[in-house]
């Protein structure tokens, strides 16, 4: 969250102060699953896969897919 050269606006405060959050190895992704509320049981093999960036000034955090379409129906 530290690197500089990636700063981008952050939708919510405006600042340049945000980052694309970096997953622990460069190759993985982050994915938005889901669980069961009475379970517990984590579904961690299906999900939405996601990028995730942090803004350090208001410490939002939001999540982004290129591939999001808007269809109406
Ligand atoms: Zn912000």
């Amino acid at each position: 969250m530290s690197d500089s050269s990636n700063l981008v606006q952050c939708p919510f405060c405006k600042g340049i102060t945000a980052t694309r959050l970096v997953p622990p190895e460069p190759a993985n992704k982050f994915l938005l699953t889901t669980y069961d509320s009475k379970t517990n049981n984590v579904f961690a093999t299906t999900g939405f896969s996601v990028d995730a960036y942090g803004c350090g000034s208001c410490k939002k955090v939001w999540l982004e897919n290129s591939a999001l379409k808007f269809v109406e129906e």
